[in-house]
């Protein structure tokens, strides 16, 4: 079998269980296999110390176990948030970001390296589209994490670089791993899409078990698409309509993001229209002030921002805002991206 540039945590239950059985072992050998790599962390296949030698030489000339290759790290262990740069095995860069809170530790991910999604005030844009990743360099970034994380990663969102739904297979199965491998709950584990409603209606007939988040940014079709050219596909209209169906078939809460730009979308009456627009579906609203990038877009001033949760204090929905961790690092929402 010529696996070299095969990644493991790219196999599945059968391929795994194919791979254990054509190298003259029993099945619990595969047990034993997903116990290090997804319980244990392991590095490397000789730090499995109660596989024969006999498979471990055999794995080891067959098969990579992690995809990924650290490259650099920013951020110390006891800062709030700390991000990763990887390299993927086509040689391409991703980053991903480690971040404490009181409670739960969570991981932030990457589903593709570089993004066509073409947000204009996002970092990521700005390097096109490479590649999506497979399953196994998606589950690999929690696992370089967790090894590198003080306590127990407790939540995942797909919130890194990339659209996730433009890479729906590879992410679905990613997340099932970590909820049915690594026991992350389902619940606990949020998929961030740029809106692309076809999938949201996927992800819903698919009945998938994780939680939905969508970047809305803006209250109306007009200021929506001078900054996220994807609403000429998916207009805010359709988009609440994919929300609608998502809840009526999982009865989930949506998160809706709406990152602050000053003088774009932040003004009182941009709060109201977007209170009108949501009025009627079961949801959360994330504010995100804007983290800056170096182009164009500004974070509103802090008068601004209170204005704009203000003017909110009616709405029948919970508000919440985000204050993004990395912001020092380059680490907060939008904010990753990686110069060739
Ligand atoms: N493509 C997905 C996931 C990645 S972006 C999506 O669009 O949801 C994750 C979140 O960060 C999105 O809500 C996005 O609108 C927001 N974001 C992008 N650039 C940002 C920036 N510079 N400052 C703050 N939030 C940003």
């Amino acid at each position: 079998m010529n696996n070299n540039n095969k990644s493991f945590l790219d196999l599945s239950k059968k391929e795994i269980s194919e791979v254990v059985e054509s190298f003259g072992e029993l099945p619990y050998r595969s047990v034993q296999l997903e116990d290090w790599i997804y319980k244990k962390y392991v590095e490397r296949w000789r730090d499995m110390n109660n596989l024969p030698q006999k498979l471990v030489s055999r794995l080891d000339s067959s098969f990579k176990l992690h995809p990924l290759t650290e490259i650099s790290s920013s951020g110390q262990s006891n800062d709030p948030a700390q991000k990763f740069l990887f390299q993927t095995s086509k040689k391409n860069k991703i980053e991903s970001v480690l971040m404490y809170q009181k409670n739960r530790t969570t991981i932030c991910v990457s589903s593709q390296s570089g993004c066509a999604v073409d947000c204009k005030f996002c970092a990521t844009a700005f390097m096109g589209f490479k590649e999506n990743l497979s399953p196994g360099e998606i589950v690999d970034q929690f696992l370089h994490l967790s090894k590198k994380s003080k306590s127990r990663v407790t939540n995942v969102v797909f919130m890194g670089m990339g659209e996730p739904f433009l890479n729906y297979k590879n992410v679905s199965k990613a997340a099932e791993i970590m909820n049915k491998k690594i026991n992350i709950g389902a619940r606990r584990i949020t998929i961030s899409t740029a809106g692309i409603v076809s999938k949201i209606y996927k992800m819903a007939d698919d009945k998938l078990p994780y939680k939905l988040a969508i970047s809305l940014n803006a209250p109306n079709d007009e200021i929506r698409k001078k900054i996220m050219p994807l609403t000429i596909n998916n207009p805010i209209k359709e988009l609440i309509k994919s929300a609608e169906y998502y809840y009526s078939k999982l009865k989930r809460f949506v998160t809706f993001e709406y990152v602050l730009l000053e003088n774009i979308n932040d003004s009182e009456a941009c709060a109201f229209e977007l209170m009108d627009l949501l009025k009627d579906i079961p949801c959360k609203l994330n504010l995100i002030p804007y983290n800056e990038i170096g182009g164009k877009f500004s974070r509103p001033k802090s008068k601004s921002i209170d204005a704009f949760i203000n003017a909110l204090k009616n709405a029948p929905f919970t508000v919440t805002v985000r204050w993004s961790k990395g912001t020092r690092i380059d680490a907060g929402c939008g904010q990753l991206a990686v110069k060739n």
